[in-house]
């Protein structure tokens, strides 16, 4: 037997979760509750077990299969995106070139990552310029839904303007992995998509944002290259404690940090002034470009350009530039291109307003007529596709609350309703009406003939007898068939004395028989008990 002095074992999540609980019970009282994150009444916890670290398991093994060509990308973005055809070839190249480097990586970690880690790669992180609501995110958007993994989108702005905060930009890869479901290695290759980078500059007009700008550049030169970002923010509270909890159930996570090497980062902006710039430089001979700040041809055409150094004179860090070599320029829409977006994208949202009406049973019909004129006043609105729905949102506000309570199956969605939306809405109440009103008709009629089948007496009402009843059921909220059942509960038993008294068998019955039923229907027995009675057609 040795005497000599061990160390203690180490705590088990037993213990852990023991301390833990006194911690908390002295820190806020017997009152709160200490428990692992379970459902309330469901199953026993389970039993506290030593996390076993499982062998590295291919979470993200689906993804790798990427197979992906530059063309099926540009196809499917055809689908969705309008216009930016320079955009779709270069974001699409770039994205295959990314994830193909990916997967090729990843094998030869497997077999050789020696060999791997000598390999040189240098990142094709993106940057896209163009104005707001030209399909930037949407283009990403759909990139990274086609090739299935996590993206999130984030405004530079946010960094900057809170001061410069180390931990924030983290956070961008933190979310990743909350997009992935947790899952570290799909979020390892996953989209960051920062809008407004151009506010990060820091030339010119743009001192107040000097320091941040310039601190924010910084950091995410970091996270553009490859850094290891911790799962859990040091500050997360709620987080730490969750880790403890997974390491009482057992579930320790494998992984705490999230390499960034794979994740792929598109920052985009407007720039606006970066074309002076380019001009200035250019030429000597394209005086005043931008000057005409509609001129958007000439615009996007000297952003085309754009060089390293204009970027750098605009107010960026020569290194932040320098990771982001890829560079594509979108196009600002024009009023055809916001007709094509509603006409032919399969985003539209036109379809999403067909969808809306449907769900009410209205079946809505667009004219190209009224995609026309909402182009042009979107255009107006100088902000892109954002325009579009700005402009739907107004021009059928009001038939999106009172339609689907008038009981119309259709309508016709014109310019002349996009000219004058309330009066359109007005012609669909009156129409509503007189829909209502040959329905309640027919349900006149309908009444009249079950009374002849079933008492053989053949009534009819007539116009304004119908009228009448229509009024006040659509007044009173009532069917037709329950309200003429109340008003006429005696008509079969009087009108069969009458028959028996004047062989009459047809009754046509006036307003009258509506506003008053039991005197009208007395006033007819009376009658036909007199010889000399009228019949009742005339009284
Ligand atoms: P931004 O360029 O500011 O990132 P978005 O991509 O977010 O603009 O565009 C906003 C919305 O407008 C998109 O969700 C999409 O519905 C529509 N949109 C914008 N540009 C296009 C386009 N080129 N083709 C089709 N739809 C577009």
């Amino acid at each position: 037997m040795s005497d000599t002095k061990q160390d203690p074992p180490p705590a088990s999540p037993e213990e852990i979760g023991k301390k833990l609980e006194e911690f908390i019970r002295s820190q806020f009282g017997s009152n709160v509750l200490f428990t692992s994150f379970r459902e309330v009444g469901k199953e026993e916890p389970p039993p506290m077990v030593t996390p076993v670290i499982e062998e590295e398991k291919d979470e993200g093994e689906h993804w790798f299969d990427f197979h992906y060509k530059p063309a099926d990308i540009k196809a499917h973005l055809d689908r969705y995106v309008i216009r930016q055809d320079d955009a779709k070839k270069v974001l699409a190249t770039a994205v295959c070139d990314h994830y193909n480097h990916a997967r090729m990586m990843r094998e030869m970690r497997k077999n050789d990552p020696r060999a791997a880690d000598e390999i040189e790669f240098h990142k094709q992180n993106i940057l896209v310029v163009g104005p707001t609501g030209v399909g930037k995110t949407y283009l990403i958007k759909h990139i990274a839904e086609l090739i299935g993994v996590p993206f999130v989108k984030a405004d530079a702005t946010k960094f900057s303007e809170t001061g410069y905060v180390g931990g924030d930009v983290d956070d961008l890869v933190r979310d990743l992995v909350a997009k992935a479901d947790g899952n570290i290695e799909l979020a390892e290759h996953g989209i960051i998509y920062l809008d407004e980078v151009d506010k990060l500059a820091s030339a010119g007009d743009r001192q107040s944002r000097d320091v941040s700008g310039r601190g924010v550049q910084t950091t995410l030169l970091k996270l553009m290259e490859e850094t290891e970002v911790p799962l859990h923010a040091a500050n997360d509270m709620r987080s730490q404690l969750q880790m403890v909890f997974d390491f009482r159930k057992g579930d320790m996570p494998r992984r705490q940090v999230v390499n960034t090497r794979s994740i792929l980062f598109v920052v985009s902006g407007a720039f606006s002034g970066l074309e002076k710039i380019v001009a200035r430089r250019l030429s000597k001979g394209v005086i005043g470009f931008g000057a005409k700040p509609r001129d958007e041809g000439r615009t996007s055409e000297a952003l085309r350009e754009a060089r390293t150094q204009d970027f750098i004179e605009f107010g960026f860090e020569a290194e932040f530039v320098g990771r982001l070599p890829v560079r594509v320029v979108c196009d600002a829409l024009e009023e055809n291109d916001l007709f094509d977006i509603m006409k032919r994208s399969e985003g539209s949202l036109i379809r999403q307003f067909e969808r809306e009406f449907a769900a009410y049973g209205i079946s809505v019909k667009f004219e190209d007529s009224s995609l026309r004129m909402i182009a042009k006043i979107a255009a107006e609105e100088k902000t892109g596709a954002r325009g579009l729905m700005t402009v739907w949102e107004k021009t059928l506000r009001d038939f999106k609350f009172e339609l689907p309570s008038l009981g119309l199956q259709e309508l016709v969605i014109n310019e002349s309703l996009v000219r004058d939306p309330l009066s359109t809405l007005a012609e669909c109440r009156e129409k509503a009406k007189t829909v209502q009103v040959s329905v309640a008709a027919r349900e006149v009629e309908s009444f009249a003939e079950a009374f002849h089948r079933d008492y053989g007496l053949e009534i009819r009402f007539d116009e304004e007898a119908t009228q009448l009843l229509v009024e006040r059921t659509s007044r009173e909220g009532s069917s037709v068939a329950d309200l003429c059942r109340k008003l006429f509960k005696d008509y079969a038993f009087g009108l069969q004395l009458i028959t028996t008294n004047t062989a009459e068998t047809t009754f046509v019955l006036p307003r009258r028989a509506v506003e008053e039923p039991d005197r009208y229907l007395s006033d007819l027995v009376i009658a036909s008990y007199r010889r000399d009675a009228p019949p009742a057609i005339f009284d």
